[in-house]
């Protein structure tokens, strides 16, 4: 069976981070190996004798994996289709702890660690500082959705909540959020700095919530350009960046009242990612369920038909968090 046009626009990449100094305190068994070359994670069991369980991806990125490896080979060239035009989305997926924030953002003032948003950055505004004949404009909106409610990081009222409407002509959009023309890598880096300070807002503890919400870094970029017809032509491309909520399973026992909903709610959309994911990969789908989560309706235009998606599943090497490695790839390969 031939994957069909959306499955080659999905794009599945595996990131295991390297032991921490706790775990190598504490003596943690590495059960994770990685075959950059063949594209293949193996998982062992660290207890009992069963055979490590292997998974392929598109691509697989071991401890030793650069922040610039990652940009060059797999989020560059979505970032190129942006500027020429389509939507794009990039996901860090995976437990708390594993290095999504890492992989999106990575080091701020250090530009060997730099994540993929900075990058970004900097790739956009240099294509723009050599393009000739066109006109770019650069717009960046930052949002989060907590337990099915969007707030706009950028606003000045952190309080309100913000609504998905639709339109037949421009189709999902969050009605009343804010946007920035943003004219350099300096601006924009600013924005970004403002919604991170935003995010903290309201938060009695800043990882518990980034840990439980999404965040959805937005940069719109539109070129115009006059044509060999004498005419104006515009093109716009949607670039979205995705920090996911952690992925560890929040209904542990004993959740109840407001806990246990905003468990239930966090699982809903990562589970309605899954799903749209897997529909597209397929292929064979028809029906595609956008409309079972905040995250994948807003997301809608820039997840399948000419729109390319890369998702980052993060893991952790240690035997301790086997179990959770282990869901990560099942997620992540279904994915696929
Ligand atoms: P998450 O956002 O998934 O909760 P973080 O990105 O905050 O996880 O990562 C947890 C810790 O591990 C941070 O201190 C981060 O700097 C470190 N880390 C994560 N990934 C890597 C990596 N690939 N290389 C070096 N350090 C990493
Ligand atoms: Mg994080």
């Amino acid at each position: 069976m031939s994957r069909s046009k959306s499955a080659e626009s999905v794009k599945v990449v595996v990131r295991c981070r390297p032991m921490n100094e706790k775990e190598r305190a504490a003596n943690y068994e590495r059960v994770v190996s990685v075959d950059v070359k063949l594209g293949q994670v193996a998982v062992r069991n660290p207890r009992g004798s069963s055979p490590p369980k292997v998974f392929t991806f598109d691509s697989v990125y071991d401890w030793n994996s650069k922040q610039v490896d990652l940009y060059d080979e797999t989020f560059r060239p979505l970032v190129d289709s942006v500027l020429l035009g389509f939507n794009g989305t990039i996901f860090a997926y995976g437990q708390t702890g594993t290095g999504k924030t890492y992989t999106m953002e990575g080091v701020r003032n250090d530009p060997e660690r730099r994540g993929v948003i900075p990058n970004s950055f900097e790739h956009i505004f240099t294509h723009i500082s050599r393009s000739q004949n066109q006109q770019y404009l650069v717009r960046a909106s930052y949002l989060e959705i907590y337990q099915e409610e969007i707030r706009d990081l950028l606003s000045k009222d952190q309080s309100r909540r913000l609504e998905l409407k639709e339109r037949p002509d421009t189709g999902v959009y969050v009605k009343d959020l804010s946007s920035f023309v943003t004219k350099s890598v300096r601006e924009i880096e600013h924005v970004m700095n403002v919604g991170n300070q935003n995010r903290s807002v309201g938060a009695t503890n800043m990882n518990e919530h980034s840990s439980r919400s999404h965040a959805i870094f937005v940069i719109t970029i539109e070129c115009s350009e006059t044509g060999v017809d004498g005419e104006n032509h515009i093109r716009v491309g949607k670039l979205n960046l995705v920090d996911l909520a952690g992925s560890e399973r929040q209904t542990k026992t004993g959740a109840q009242g407001e806990r246990l909903k905003e468990a239930t709610k966090i699982n809903l959309s990562l589970s309605a990612l899954g799903n749209v994911i897997s529909a597209l990969v397929d292929g064979r789908s028809t029906h595609i369920p956008y409309r079972d989560s905040k995250l994948t309706r807003l997301l809608q235009d820039s997840l399948g038909g000419n729109a390319r998606t890369v998702m980052v599943a993060n893991i952790g090497p240690a035997s301790y968090n086997v179990e959770e490695t282990l869901t990560t790839l099942r997620y992540s390969n279904r994915a696929k």
